[in-house]
Order: C-alpha cells, then sequence, then structure tokens
C-alpha cells in the first residue's frame, strides 16, 4: 500500500534563508513557524513528511557531507519537539553545471524517496519558496504543488 508524502523544501521553507550565505552551523537555523500546522495537518492525514533540499555548497567545497547532515538532523528534531515527524531527508550535493538529475527542479530527490518509501507522488504534494521546488514536484508527477 503507497502512502502520499508531503515533500518540504528547507531553506526558505522550514527554516530562514541568509541572503547570499550558505547555512553553516546550527547557531543559524531558525524555523519558519507559521508553516507547521498544515504540516501537522497533513500528517494527521497520513502524508509522509520528506524534506528535499538543494546543497550545491557541498560540491562547491563550502559545507561538508558531513555537516550538511548535522544540520539536517537539528532541524529534524526542532521539528520533532512540534510533534512533526520527518520520515526522511534527502539532499541534492550538486553544482547547477554538473546537470544531475537530482537537483531540483529535477525530480531525482522525489523519485527516489518514492522508491525507497513506496510513495504514491501523484496524490503527494510539495511546499517551497521557489519555482524549482514547484517544478521538482510537477517533474516527478505530483498533481499538487504549494509555493509560498
Ligand atoms: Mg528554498
Ligand atoms: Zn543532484
Amino acid at each position: 500500500m503507497k502512502s502520499p508524502a508531503l515533500f518540504i523544501d528547507r531553506d526558505g521553507t522550514i527554516i530562514k534563508q541568509i541572503d547570499g550565505h550558505y547555512i553553516s552551523s546550527i547557531k543559524q537555523i531558525e524555523l519558519i513557524e507559521n508553516i507547521f500546522p498544515a504540516v501537522l495537518m497533513l500528517q494527521n492525514e497520513g502524508y509522509l513528511i520528506i524534506m528535499v533540499t538543494n546543497q550545491a555548497g557541498i560540491n562547491k567545497g563550502i559545507l561538508s557531507n558531513q555537516l550538511v547532515d548535522e544540520i539536517n538532523q537539528h532541524i529534524v528534531k526542532l521539528l520533532k519537539k512540534r510533534g512533526i515527524d520527518v520520515t526522511a531527508v534527502y539532499v541534492c550535493p550538486h553544482k547547477p553545471e554538473e546537470q544531475c538529475k537530482c537537483r531540483k527542479p529535477q525530480p531525482g530527490l522525489l523519485l527516489k524517496a518514492a522508491k525507497e518509501h513506496n510513495i504514491d507522488l501523484e496524490n503527494s504534494v510539495i511546499i517551497g519558496d521557489t519555482d524549482k521546488d514547484t517544478e521538482a514536484g510537477l517533474n516527478a508527477g505530483l498533481k499538487k504543488v504549494i509555493k509560498i
């Protein structure tokens, strides 16, 4: 039995973005609380919560994989305290010029999550703060995409 998912972008959606900079410390994490009620509502309806984030800073050599994981796990912990259970986090480490299949607006992160967590893509939703997020959703076959 497949489950729908709520795919949710990280920077600018779950946490505040810092203009022109990568988030490089857990001290920089500031949650955007106002989307949490909607996330909780979908979670209660049976949607898996999946975070999907482009982090080109990794392959640019600005951020290590380990640091990005640490920041992501800290965010997962903060969300858990608010009742939100993140099933998985998917990260694209690639630079735009690498032309990978996972950097949003490419659908790779969503497709991988769907395979690994038996997700019903057609009935899933993506929420993000840019067209890259909504286009990734459409490219993965989602019918509902939300830009905040
Ligand atoms: Mg964003
Ligand atoms: Zn990628």
